[in-house]
Parts: structure tokens; sequence; C-alpha cells
């Protein structure tokens, strides 16, 4: 047996018990046997290779599964072994992930100037579509590019540029998302290495000299910090924190700035051994240092979308250097450097957590391909990509669904199954409820309510707009007995009848099964109250709604412009709260950075008119380089609608940046003042 080989078991078997490894083993005798003969372009037995990608795999702890398929990867498309014989081998699983593996690699990824940046923008899609199914293929496939930057030295100058190129454009942002920051270090260290391979040799260089120069300084800050935090009874330590090679090139490059001014800010970390501890060693180094205003971002608060935690804060030296510090938990910190990962193994053995893990990771990297800057081309068209004629929403089992522009939860709904489409309520989207008539976006996460009491509905044929849903509610409404009428009714009333002017029969209201709609109700935040819903207005999830303590112990719900309800309703004090799940407000905070020109204020606030947002106070003062900085608090559901405020702001000419500063859920629509500052909103007030 190989060495390499022995090597990847004894790292599992860290992990995992013996007998879960049989895969592996099995795996390795198939790979070895159909790589026979192959060798790499080191001269290595190609069977090397897959071993070491199997190794990158274990080394994040991930499970034998996903190892055996890492050393299967490249026998479909190198040997004549078929994703048919794999199947019968290892099972239907396995065999899909190498199949999805394959296709990733059977991409077009050819260099051509024309259509180049769509051509990669078409590749990321395809390749998240591929994902949809199993984070795995993603995985295998960073992974495999991973081992190959670290072996790229053997190809000509040609083909390792434009590896590097395609590494930078796509597996770096990738690994970034998942938020695998060792492998996104590793990636772009090995494309600058090729890409640029004078400036890396100088940056190194120079890094090396200063490492020497820094190093007692770097040292005694750590011992002084260690100390002070030991004192407060502050559980951490305390530890340098590595530069990389490319990140330090791009500060260089993106701030204008020369290596020393970029290495002269120290960056240290701060690992606590609780979550708690963050806030307090952050109290300590505030108390040692004045910190920088504005540099302080609670990650713990607000978590990045590749779910990254920490709180990261600024703050002046006695010596005028500036000292970056970054605090986190060790599970913070674990995730902070394997990403997904992490999470995969504390799920270990949960198949559904697992999938919510999944799911919600995918609809990160979604929102990222919808909230990509405008100045990045490739998400541009990307985007273009995504919304031209169709969108892409996901199952609750994080099934990647296809849907027409336009479509609706209803549509989704018969998309999924007829029965489900009949007794449909409502959904869920994103966690929030919303109505049938909502219109879904692409990266929507769609969750169908139903009761077994719901028919469709004569409207519901203008609800929808694909076919397939159109056929099957009239269908559905022709067995009832209700299509014969809707089409009169539809139809122009004949003119030989005097019909006498009475009001449109009213509308049926849905037969929803209120237990279902019980769940979904919250009362002052809590849920599971014993709730009725009041028969004269009958609330339905989307309707805004209040809550009356009754006679009888309970509380009837009603919709909050029911008139019935303000005419009976006569104790004030016992009108309660009341929402429906998922339907948070959100305090937030923004600050735009804009230029000077005439009327910019007015351009901004009618660029954000459509939204319906409520600016709740606003301020305008001077900010750096003649320009000026604006920062708002507005209500927001959800953390969508930040985004689409600030890409709205973003696009009125005069903004040069728009900044989430963070936001906070607060209850119904009361002033955020009114309630209990958090420890985190006094720390934000101090910073
Ligand atoms: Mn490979």
């Amino acid at each position: 047996m190989r060495q390499a080989f022995a090597k990847l078991l004894k790292r599992l078997k860290k992990t995992y018990p013996p007998e879960a490894l049989e895969v592996v083993r099995h795996a390795y005798r198939i790979a070895d046997e159909a790589h026979r003969n192959q060798f790499r372009m080191s001269g290595d037995p190609y069977v090397i290779h897959v071993i070491e990608v199997a190794m990158i795999l274990a080394s994040l702890g991930l499970d034998p599964e996903v190892c055996a398929a890492a050393l299967l990867h490249d026998v479909v498309e190198d040997t004549d072994y078929t994703v048919d014989m794999l199947r019968k081998e290892f099972g239907a699983d396995i065999a899909r992930v190498v199949d999805g593996v394959t296709k990733i690699s059977s991409f077009n990824f050819s260099d051509d100037v024309v259509g180049h940046e769509q051509r990669q923008a078409q590749n990321i899609r395809k390749m998240l579509v591929a994902t949809a199914k199993d984070l795995r293929v993603i995985m295998i496939k960073l992974a495999d590019r991973l081992h190959n930057m670290r072996t790229l030295e053997y190809l000509d100058p040609e083909t390792r540029k434009r590896i590097s190129r395609e590494t930078l454009d796509i597996y770096a942002p990738l690994a970034h998302r998942l938020g695998i920051s060792r492998w996104k270090w590793e990636l772009e260290d090995h494309a600058f290495h090729h890409l640029k391979p004078e400036m890396y040799k100088e940056i190194s260089r120079m890094v090396a000299m200063k490492r020497r120069e820094r190093e007692a300084y770097l040292n005694a800050t750590i011992a002084f910090l260690e100390e002070r935090l030991a004192e407060a009874e502050v559980v951490a330590h305390v530890i340098g924190r590595p530069k990389h090679l490319y990140s330090i090139y791009e500060k260089m490059q993106r701030q204008g700035k020369d290596f020393s001014q970029v290495m002269d800010v120290l960056g240290i970390r701060i690992i606590t051994q609780t979550d708690a501890g963050c806030y307090n060693a952050l109290g300590v180094v505030h108390g040692l240092w004045t910190p920088i205003p504005g540099r302080l971002k609670d990650y713990i608060a607000m978590p990045k979308l590749n779910m990254y935690q920490a709180i990261h804060t600024t703050v002046m030296r006695e010596n005028g250097h500036s000292m970056e510090v970054q605090i986190r938990s060790e599970a913070m910190d674990r995730i902070a450097r394997e990403g997904i990962a992490a999470h995969w193994n504390y799920k270990e053995g949960d198949g559904d957590d697992r999938l919510d893990m999944q799911l919600s990771w995918l609809q990160k990297m979604y929102d990222w391909l919808k909230d990509a800057g405008g100045q990045d081309h490739l998400m541009d068209s990307m985007r273009q990509d995504f919304t031209a004629t169709h969108i892409y929403v996901f199952t609750p089992r994080g099934e990647l669904k296809e849907l027409p522009q336009g479509a609706t939860p209803l549509d989704f709904a018969y998309l999924i199954h007829s029965d489900i489409g009949h007794h449909c309520i409502g959904a869920r989207v994103n966690g929030r409820i919303v109505p049938i008539r909502y219109n879904l976006q692409t990266g929507d996460a769609v969750e169908i309510l139903t009761s077994k009491n719901q028919e469709p509905h004569l409207d519901w044929i203008d609800v929808v707009v694909t076919g397939r849903a159109r056929t099957r509610i009239r269908q559905r409404l022709r067995e009832l007995g209700e299509l014969a009428q809707a089409e009169e009714q539809r139809a122009p009333k004949p003119k030989t009848h005097h019909v006498s002017p009475k009001t449109p029969p009213p509308k049926t209201i849905p037969e929803v099964d209120a237990a279902t709609r019980r769940k979904l109700v919250r009362v002052q935040g809590l849920k599971g109250m014993a709730v009725q819903f009041a028969k004269c207005c009958n609330p339905m999830p989307g309707h805004a709604i209040v809550g009356y303590v009754t006679r009888a112990p309970g509380i009837s719900i009603h919709r909050a412009g029911c008139k019935s309800f303000a005419r009976s309703a006569r104790d004030r004090s016992r009108i309660v709260q009341a929402s429906w799940e998922g339907e948070g407000i959100l305090l937030a905070k923004m600050r735009l950075v804009t230029k000077s020109r005439p009327n910019l204020l007015a351009d901004i606030t009618n660029a954000l008119r459509p939204l319906n947002i409520d600016i709740l106070n606003a301020q305008f003062g001077p900010g750096e380089n003649n320009c000026n900085l604006f920062d708002f608090q507005f209500e927001a559901p959800d953390q969508h609608a930040i985004d689409r405020v600030a890409r709205t702001v973003r696009r009125v000419p005069g903004v040069v940046t728009a900044h989430h500063m963070g936001a906070e859920e607060i209850e119904g629509k009361e002033p955020p003042k009114a309630k209990a500052s958090s420890k985190i909103k006094r720390l934000k007030e101090v910073s």
C-alpha cells in the first residue's frame, strides 16, 4: 500500500471508527487499478493526485464517503470506469457525487477574449446548479483545484497563467463563500505566485525581513495583552495574525499604499474560550488603547454572508501605529478557518440537519450572486443570466427548481405536486410568511404551507403564470363543479336580462386549517400561545394582526384594520401585539460616503421612494478626502430589504459607497429606544 494512502487512513482514523473506513479502502483499490499506467506531469503516478485530494478533505475532518468519492473523482473522466459501475460498487450516493465532479470538469473553460466573462459567469452558474444538489461536489472540486495549484509548476507558463486566473476568478471566491478561508488563502497565494512571479518573490522577501524586525514588538504585545486579559478574568489566548502574500498585494493595489504602510499595521487575534468572552475581551482592548472611530465591526451580532463571526476593531498604539484586532471564540475561530466543513462535522450523522445547513449556505451563495457589487462585470453578467427569463428557487430539501419570471408560490406548489398545489394556503419564503401572490425571486427558499381543507379557488387562475399550474387548477375546479360557473362569471352578462344592481358575491375566504395557522402566530414575540382567529375578519398569514386577551383564557386574533374589533375592543390594556412568524422588523443603519453635489440628498430619497423605506433619522457630515458621510436608520422586514436599499443607493450618481452598519430586531413598531439596549448595542455606542 502506498505511503500516501496510509497517511490518509491514519488521518481518518483520528475522527472515524475503523469500520467506517472500509469504503475508503475499497475506493482506493478501484482508483489505483483504474489509473494504473497514468502519470502526472510531475512524474508521480496519477493515483497520488487523488489520494492528496482526499487528504485535503480529510484534513478538514470530512467524512469517509466524501474521501472515497474524492479518490474516485477522476476515474470516470480519465479512465474506462463508468458511473454505472460506480453505482454498482458504491451505491447511488457516491456515484452521483463523482458524476457531479466529472460534469464540472467537462465545462468549457476556454479562454477566448470574446465572451470570456460571459463564459465564466455561465460556468459558475452551472457549478452552483450542480452544487445545489450536493455541496460535496463543490468541496471535492475545490480540493482538486487546490492540489493542482500546489503542483502547477510542472505545466507550461501559458497554462499556469490560465489556470491561475481561473482560480482567482472562480475557485478562490467559491472557497470564500463556503467560509473555508484556509483554502481561499492558499489558492490565492499559489495563483499570485504564477501570475506575478516577480512581485510574489519581492513581497515574500520583504515579509520575511519585516518579520524578524517585528517579532519582538509582536511578542511583547501578545504577552502584555494576555496578562491584561487574565487580570480581567477573560479566558483567551492571543496570536499574531499572519498576513497572506496575496492579501498584502491586494491591499497595496486597492488602497494605493506601499508595502511598509500595509505592514506597519499590526494584526492580532484574540481567541476566547466562550462567545460571551468576546465582548469582555473587547472591553479590555478598548480600555488599553483608543479605538479608531468607525472601525468597530460586530460580526457576531451580524454574521457575514459566509457565516463568519468575530468582532473587528482597530486601535491606536502609543507609537502612533494602528493595530487591527480580531476577537472571536474558539467555535467561531473554527468556522472562520474551516467554514462549511466545521458545520459538517458538528452535524455528523444527522441527515436533516446537514440538509438544513447545506441549504442555508447555498442560499447565502445565491445572495452573494444577487448582491455582487456593480463594479464586478462577471457577477453582473451572471445576474442577468439569472434574471433574464427564469428564476431559481430552493425546496426545503435544498433542491433547485426553475420557474419562469413572475412565478408565485402557487406555481411552485403545483410544480412539486398537484395535491400540494390544491391544498396550498400560503408559503414561507426565506422563513417569512408570504401570500400566494408573492413574486418569487432567484435564491428564495420556498416552503409551501398546506391545509387539507383547502381547495383551488377561481381567482387562482390569475395568480399562476405556469401552464402546468393553470391546467391543474382548471381540472380540479371542473371536478368540483365550479368551473362552468366561473366561465359564466367571466363572460359578459347578456344584456337581455335586467340585472338589479347589487354588490358582487363576497369572495370566498379560503377554508384554512386553523391549527396550522395557529402555529404561525407570535404574540408579543412568543410562539405557541392559545389563540383563536376572530370570525369577523378571519386573518390569514400576510395580514397585519393584533391580539386581544379574551375573558375565556386565550387570545383572539384580529386583522389590524378590523372594524368590528375597533368597535368592540373597549379595554385598550388587553390589546397585545401579534405577528406571523418570520415577520420581524429590523432597524438597520446605513452609512453612505458621497461626493458633494447639489440635489444629492433629494436624489437619494427619490431613489428610495419605490422601496417604501421609512427613514427614521439621518445625519449628514464631513468625511475624509472631500467626501461627505450620510448616516441613516430605517426599518426593514429582513436582510434582503436592507441589501436592496444598499444596492439602490449605490446606483445614485455621487454615492461612492454604501455600508450596512448593522441591524437589530425590534418588536412591533415601537421606537427603538423603548427597548432595553443590549450589551451589543451599548458597545456600538461606545465606539
Ligand atoms: Mn483531479
